[in-house]
């Protein structure tokens, strides 16, 4: 039998628009900056590629070094590219740089031909980049549609050249409700795919073309990042339109549910908190609670509850079946602590909830990593009633540093707490199945009733979460396995 260490070993190139530690909008980033680091530290020679965004440039730019210049035709234009480099924690990171696209203020902007444009560019680049910097992927890993059109460009345009006729794609939907949907006489113009590409089995959707069904149509392989959404995505109240062309890909399609950086969200040696703690010493926990609720001014005691909700404010989130059953929520003997960004709509909610509540529910309406953190830490509970979650890496974040998931079942929710079971004493948090606010609300009840009537039970139960290994380490077999499987 050959050992591993005798094999060679196999080549991974993840394109991403954002990773940490660079730059982080949502969970991709996250992904992007653990799943390729364990690949590394597992023998996968795994490497990625995203924009040189001007506050990365800034930020890194003396770290990093010029590989290559080189023009990408997009359709009438042609467009400088400079390839740029740096290694960290064993992997190499390469920024795709033009200063007219990336050189920007902002990550995502809002003029559609301009993303268009934007992540167009980005996804030629790649390819085109690859055998001038001598590293050819046996598997071209695109995340999110923003680089999805490298599937039909590498089909349609590149595969018959003997440089790219071995690589294997694989199109990871981390989120299906962002698609990239534009012009189609602008695409058509700019990726010169010809007309047969817009066809509707391949890129038009609804008259328009959409970046991720070209991932999805061209790409050998399409994943997502839950088993649950994976099968959720195929159903039209989930598929975003798209379920129709996924049902098609249904036999290419897996779903590999994502770990965290178990390094960076460790309770044991984070920096941002309070005092340390682990199951073996929760002294610290407590500490950190206390620390919280003084951040937050809440005159609670520490024997009272603390709920806490932490994410980008939007409905996907489930805020409203929040919003419907505050005042019977508050009814309870519970604090309620909220960190987020994002609808004006959530933002005046939990406004006005901390001015009815003065003293029990504390909100910071700002995207602050440290205080997300200490809130993990500080809180004994955590609200995710999602709408959807293709994973959700909160409620992983919130089992590691011992605040206990009320979740909706739904995608990655429905994969990652198993619910509280007095039969078996099994479980690590307490799930609901419908998105209905009063499910919500007897969660929460019940969760609350356990937590002041029977602490040792309690005990175990965070103590369960915070063993539970979520950590990329074993997540990041799955998807070596996947690679394995479509080179073979
Ligand atoms: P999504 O990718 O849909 O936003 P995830 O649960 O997969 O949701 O990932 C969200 C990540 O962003 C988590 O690491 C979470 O802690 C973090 N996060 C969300 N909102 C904020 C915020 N306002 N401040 C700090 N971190 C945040």
């Amino acid at each position: 039998m050959t050992k591993k260490q005798d094999m060679p070993r196999m080549r991974v190139l993840f394109a991403a628009s954002e990773c940490l530690p660079f730059i982080k909008t949502g969970g991709l980033a996250d992904v992007a900056g653990a799943l390729p680091k364990q690949l590394c530290k597992n023998g996968t020679d795994a490497r990625v590629v995203l924009p040189l965004y001007k506050r990365v440039w800034e930020a890194w730019g003396e770290r990093m070094e010029c590989l290559c210049e080189f023009p990408v035709r997009l359709g009438w234009r042609c467009q400088p590219c400079t390839v740029r480099t740096l290694t960290r924690d064993g992997v190499t990171y390469y920024f795709i740089e033009n200063e007219y696209y990336f050189g920007r203020d902002y990550i995502y902007g809002s003029f559609d031909s301009e993303e268009a444009e934007r992540f167009g560019f980005f996804s030629k680049a790649i390819l085109e980049m690859m055998p001038r910097i001598g590293f050819v992927p046996e598997v071209l890993h695109l995340n999110d549609w923003q680089c999805a059109m490298c599937a039909p460009l590498l089909r349609l345009q590149y595969a018959k050249d003997p440089a790219y006729s071995r690589i294997r794609t694989l199109m990871t939907i981390h989120n299906l409700k962002f698609q990239g949907v534009f012009d189609r006489g602008f695409t058509d113009e700019l990726l010169s795919l010809g007309s047969a590409a817009f066809d509707p089995r391949c890129l038009e959707f609804y008259g328009a073309v959409n970046y991720l069904k070209g991932g999805i149509v061209y790409a050998d392989r399409v994943s997502t990042v839950s088993p649950t959404y994976a099968r959720e995505i195929l159903t039209p109240y989930y598929g975003e339109q798209l379920d129709g062309v996924l049902r098609e890909r249904e036999n290419a399609l897996s779903g590999l549910l994502n770990g965290i950086d178990a390094d960076f969200f460790d309770p044991s040696k984070d920096p941002a908190l309070a005092e340390n703690f682990s199951v073996d010493d929760m002294a610290g926990k407590a500490v950190c609670k206390q620390a919280l609720l003084r951040e937050f001014g809440l005159g609670v005691s520490p024997d009272t509850p603390v709920a806490a909700v932490v994410t980008r404010l939007t409905d996907q989130k489930g805020l409203d079946l929040i919003a419907h059953v505050l005042d019977e929520l508050m009814c309870l003997d519970m604090a309620l602590v909220v960190l987020g960004t994002g609808d004006k709509r959530y933002e005046n909610m939990f406004a006005q909830a901390a001015a009815r509540y003065p003293g029990r529910v504390g909100v910071r309406l700002a995207y602050d990593e440290a205080l997300s953190h200490r809130i993990y830490a500080g809180a004994d509970l955590f609200l995710m009633p999602s709408r959807f979650e293709p994973c959700g890496l909160s409620q992983l974040i919130a089992l590691r540093y011992g605040a206990v998931p009320v979740v909706r079942e739904t995608g990655g929710l429905a994969d990652s707490v198993a619910p509280y079971n007095k039969y078996t004493d099994t479980g690590v948090g307490f799930a609901f199945l419908n998105y209905n606010a009063h499910e919500l609300l007897y969660t929460v009840q019940h969760a609350v009733a356990y937590y002041h009537g029977d602490r040792a039970m309690w005990e175990r139960l965070v103590r369960r979460g915070m063993e539970a290994d979520y950590s990329w380490e074993e997540a990041s077999a799955r998807y070596e396995d996947l690679y394995a499987h479509m080179i073979s």
